[in-house]
């Protein structure tokens, strides 16, 4: 059997392994699942809300080992119990709000629009879906569309990142605490080639992770003639417009930046800031990014954890050194430490980078925030959308009003208003991927459930 190491993100140890499936297992884990799903399907849409209350219950009886695995997949223990307690929310939202969604587009029979037509709608969902997942934050995107697919009577089969794999083995001892869910629900240990081979044998593939992936996964789906919903990266700018506090503004940019040590794809990634509050908002953002300390000690402490992914630590650093070749100065930060086996990066501001930077083009996943001045909002707007990513976007301003305005020329997604980091936690706010950050209907809002349904007409004369 082929196993692969998991490595410790704290301690650098490679102290787990998974037993990726290979394609021959794929299969057969599909099969059964393609066989519970009729019966699933057939349930009244409030008994599968009462499955999912109940799965909620059995994650929050088994919190102490989702947590320990979630924090030594990750490194860090707030957000981790901040993943858990997420998903407990979005089991009981979507128990709740699915029965009523899936009623109102289920009309009645009705006549149609052409004499003497009558026509009536059936939801038919995919009988089974494919979750494929990253590591950032592993709970929550492995179960963010499984959650809505299984409300819908799919069948779901999913596969978190090889990176962050424990929190398998107690999610799945969840499931089984509820009767009947682990016939529809499966989550297994895998890398890419078991993501390959999920996406050969599902009817709809819902995949979170980077382009590179999302384009190959996409090009799978279109071979295989099933949809694929691509949720992928993103280099998110920041406007910080002359009406807005740089004070403010400054601690606002820093919080989005760093969030989840820079590993979110809808943190901030680039800084464009009016010329007039240049000095003063690099002030203050060089203090705050400063006084930002590193939870190497102890993982309760500090606001910066280690990086998930080793890998990207060597990506941030390459991104860094470019930068500075090219001209660039450090404000904060720079450097990547190795502290108790720990990769860790301090809050890494940047000043002096040109838009050609790799830095500025590219997404970084790690906590830098590299700052440009602006002049004029056309400027603003033309920096903001000069690059190929679409996800979300940041606009600070004196008013709301104001930032709307700007707002709405983006290229992007979702666009938080003066805050930094809204777009990815307002769960009925329906959005789009610009550019190469996806592809399909919203995750979030009524249309992430309805994308798991195929519309079936009835038409009588
Ligand atoms: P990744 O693309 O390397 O891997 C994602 C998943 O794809 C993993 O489970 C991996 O095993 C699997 N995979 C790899 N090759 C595959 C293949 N050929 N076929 C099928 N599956 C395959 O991404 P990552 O490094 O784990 O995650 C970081 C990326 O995820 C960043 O780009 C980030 O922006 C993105 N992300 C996007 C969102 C969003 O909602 N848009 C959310 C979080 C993360």
């Amino acid at each position: 059997m082929r196993t692969l190491p998991v490595r410790n993100p704290r301690t650098g140890e490679q102290d787990y392994r998974i037993a990726p499936l290979d394609a021959d297992a794929v299969a057969s884990r599909a099969a059964t699942l393609r066989a519970g799903q009729p019966r699933w399907a057939a349930l009244d849409p409030s008994a599968r809300g009462a499955a999912l209350m109940a799965l909620a219950e059995a994650i929050g009886r088994r919190r102490e080992a989702l947590l320990a695995a979630l924090c030594a997949d990750t490194g860090r223990r707030a957000i981790s119990a901040l993943e858990i307690d997420g998903v407990i929310g979005m089991l009981n939202r979507w128990a709740r709000q699915a029965p009523e969604t899936i009623g109102r587009h289920s009309p009645a029979t009705r006549p149609s629009a052409m004499t003497g037509i009558t026509l009536s709608t059936r939801l038919r969902p995919y009988p089974l879906v494919g979750i494929i997942s990253p590591w950032n934050f592993p709970l929550t995107l492995a179960m963010i569309d499984a959650i809505p697919a299984l409300a819908a009577g799919c069948a779901v089969l999913v596969k978190p990142s090889e990176v962050t794999p424990r929190f398998i083995a107690p999610m799945m001892d969840a499931i089984h605490d509820v009767p009947g869910l682990s016939d529809v629900l499966d989550v297994v240990e895998g890398d890419g080639a078991t993501g390959a081979a999920i996406v050969s044998v599902v009817d709809m593939i819902a995949f979170t992770g980077s382009v590179a992936t999302g384009r190959k996964v996409g090009e799978a789906a279109a071979r295989a003639f099933i949809p694929a919903s691509l949720e992928l990266g993103g280099k998110d700018p920041m406007l910080v417009l002359d009406s807005a506090d740089p004070d403010w503004a400054a601690q606002v940019a820093l919080r989005a930046s760093v969030v989840n040590t820079g590993q979110a794809c809808q943190s901030i990634e680039r800084v464009y800031v009016a010329r007039s509050l240049y000095p003063q908002f690099l002030a203050a953002l060089t203090a705050a990014a400063a006084a930002t300390r590193l939870n190497a000690d102890a993982i309760d402490r500090g606001e910066i954890g280690p990086f998930i992914c080793a890998k990207q630590a060597a990506i941030v650093q390459r991104q860094i050194d470019q930068a500075v070749a090219a001209g660039a100065r450090i404000m904060t930060g720079g450097a990547v430490e190795t502290l108790g086996g720990g990769l860790y990066l301090r809050p890494t501001v940047l000043v002096d980078v040109t838009a050609d930077m790799e830095v500025m083009r590219e997404e970084t996943f790690g906590p830098v925030i590299p700052v440009m001045a602006f002049d004029g909002i056309d400027d603003a707007v033309r920096l903001a959308n000069s690059g190929k990513f679409g996800l979300s976007a940041a606009v600070l301003a004196g008013s709301a009003e104001e930032a709307e305005a700007v707002a709405a020329r983006l290229d992007a997604g979702a666009v938080s208003i003066n805050d930094g980091a809204l777009t990815s936690m307002v769960w009925d706010a329906e959005k789009s991927s610009f550019g190469l950050s996806g592809l399909g209907p919203s995750r979030m809002g009524e249309a992430g459930l309805m994308r798991f349904f195929r519309k079936q007409a009835l038409i009588r004369q």
